[in-house]
């Protein structure tokens, strides 16, 4: 196999409206950066309130010959689709490379986590099939179905451009529904390629949608009397708004928020995978992950054995251009998000934590350009610091001293987020009990970054989740399903009368 091919056609990425790529009707674009280089690489429209409309519109007038759609029939466009992403699986990836910055390879990885969801889908069919009491009464059967919402949405981050919609549209297709995806504007192109796999595997013009754009965008989808449901992932005060804001207007939503991952790594942890652990799931794909692990807590005599092996691997990352083979970590996605992690370093210090590795500044040769930093090690910290509460998302690995395990898990569990969670032990007794006792939505037990399975569902709690349904899985089902009960008698010819006491089972 050859070296991967960079992503560097088209200037100008679009919305895809009724199985079209249109231009909109506003004039306002945001550059789309390549962060290896610092270049803008090509513009992407915002969408206004009316191009909103027109895809709300579009979704409208195909979902209900869509929703009419038997599932197994359904479930065969996504097929097709399943095999066409399967084709392209690196030119999607060399695109999320291209506008994300992260490692060739961990985007092959996100596209591939991404199709685990649409073989879930393709079996959708399964979990829609209802409930039925025969003679719930005497003469009457009883029974629940459950059919599509309608139009329904999804906002995405940046962080993972194709494997966070995967998330959601796959599941909601499969089960009826017309979609609209507002992607990130900051890596968007990997949109647009999707939209075009599910045209050419068979799906309906009008049942997928994107809308290119910012807050505008998301406001008028939350707004719009036609969007039954809103789906949410990115950070934590714009997931509380949108689930806020969809309450209001009667919509039905899950909102995925931010995450402050901690690992606790017990004494008689195996310490060389609780560093591989620690250092692949801190500085992997920059620290730009939900799940990424951004706090250490050093049980016992773990801190002072394990620090200095975290400091020597952290200054020995290869950082650069994410298409280069040999690179584990590439830039940030933006130069600002850069700043905010080197302005977390600068408080870091400030704060009184001790810097162990510095990442900041960091210039890579042929790449002066880029918005590169390299991994950071603070040790000492302190649950009181900025640091440890809030979330920076970057390459910034915190370690926190705690004397045994009940004070690491009172930590844990005391913290704002609960997304993800690790224990590295060799004691099964206190994996069960860390496993029972922590409240955190997502745990690894010696495994660092306990994605679920596409059939388990992905959701934090806390602050890391509003909403009651995980994103796909069963609950994904059921978030883009409604429960129908009916109740069914076929009269016998004998007249009972009216009834005027309450019904019972006879
Ligand atoms: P973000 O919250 O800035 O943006 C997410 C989406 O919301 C984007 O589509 C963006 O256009 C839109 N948006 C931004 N500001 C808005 C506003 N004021 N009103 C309405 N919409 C707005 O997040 P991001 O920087 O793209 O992604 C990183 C964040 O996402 C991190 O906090 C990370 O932890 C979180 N994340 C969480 C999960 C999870 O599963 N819990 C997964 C991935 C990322």
């Amino acid at each position: 196999m050859g070296a991967p091919q960079a992503f560097t056609d088209e200037r100008e990425i679009a919305h895809w409206i009724a199985g079209r790529r249109e231009s909109g009707q506003g004039t306002r674009t945001q550059p789309v950066w390549n962060p290896a280089t610092g270049q803008a690489a090509r513009q992407v429209r915002l969408a206004e309130t009316a191009d909103v409309a027109a895809a709300v519109a579009a979704a409208k007038a195909a979902q209900p010959a869509w929703g009419d759609t038997p599932p197994i029939r359904r479930a065969r466009v996504l097929n097709a689709f399943l095999a066409l992403l399967n084709r392209h699986r690196d030119r999607l990836a060399a695109m999320i490379t291209a506008e994300h910055g992260k490692v060739f390879s961990d985007a092959q990885g996100e596209v591939t986590r991404g199709i685990d969801i649409v073989e879930f889908a393709c079996g959708v069919p399964q979990l829609l099939k209802g409930q039925f009491s025969d003679q719930a009464s005497t003469g009457i059967d009883n029974w629940t179905l459950r059919q599509p919402l309608g139009v329904v949405a999804g906002v995405t981050p940046f962080n993972f451009p194709c494997m966070v919609p995967c998330w959601m549209f796959p599941v909601a297709l499969a089960c009826g529904n017309a979609f609209i995806l507002k992607p990130s504007e900051r890596d968007p192109s990997a949109s647009l390629l999707m939209a075009e796999l599910l045209q050419e595997a068979g799906l309906p013009d009008g049942v997928f949608n994107v809308v290119q754009g910012d807050k505008v965008a998301v406001d008028a989808l939350l707004a719009h009397p036609d969007v039954a449901a809103l789906s949410f992932v990115g950070s934590t005060p714009i997931a509380r708004y949108l689930y806020e804001t969809g309450a209001h207007h009667g919509k039905r939503v899950q909102a995925l928020g931010g995450a402050k991952n901690h690992m606790v790594v017990m004494p008689d942890a195996d310490l060389d995978q609780a560093v591989d652990a620690l250092i692949g799931s801190a500085y992997g794909s920059a620290g730009e992950r939900c799940m990424a692990i951004s706090v250490a807590v050093l049980v016992g005599d773990v801190g002072d054995r394990i620090v200095p092996r975290l400091a020597e691997r952290a200054r020995a990352l290869k950082i650069g251009n994410g298409m280069q083979a040999d690179v584990e970590m590439g830039p940030i996605v933006t130069r600002e998000a850069r700043d905010r992690i080197e302005g977390y370093i600068a408080l870091g210090v400030e704060e009184g934590a001790q810097l162990v590795v510095d990442g900041r500044g960091l210039k890579v040769p042929g790449h002066e350009g880029g918005f590169f930093t390299g991994g950071t090690l603070f040790d000492h910290v302190t649950p009181s610091m900025r640091i440890y509460r809030e979330e920076i998302f970057g390459p910034v690995l915190v370690c926190v001293r705690a004397r045994d395990f009940a004070e690491a898990l009172a930590l844990v569990n005391a913290h704002d987020y609960g997304n993800g969670v690790a224990c590295f032990t060799g004691d099964g007794g206190v994996a069960r009990e860390f496993a029972r006792r922590v409240q955190v939505g997502m745990v690894g037990i010696n495994v660092p970054i306990p994605v679920p399975m596409a059939w388990h569902g992905f959701g934090g709690w806390k602050k890391s989740l509003f909403g009651d349904m995980h994103a796909y899985g069963e609950e994904g089902v059921r978030f883009y399903t409604r429960q129908k009960s009916v109740m069914q008698r076929w009269p016998d010819g004998t007249a009972k009368g009216a009834e005027f006491a309450m019904p019972t089972a006879r």
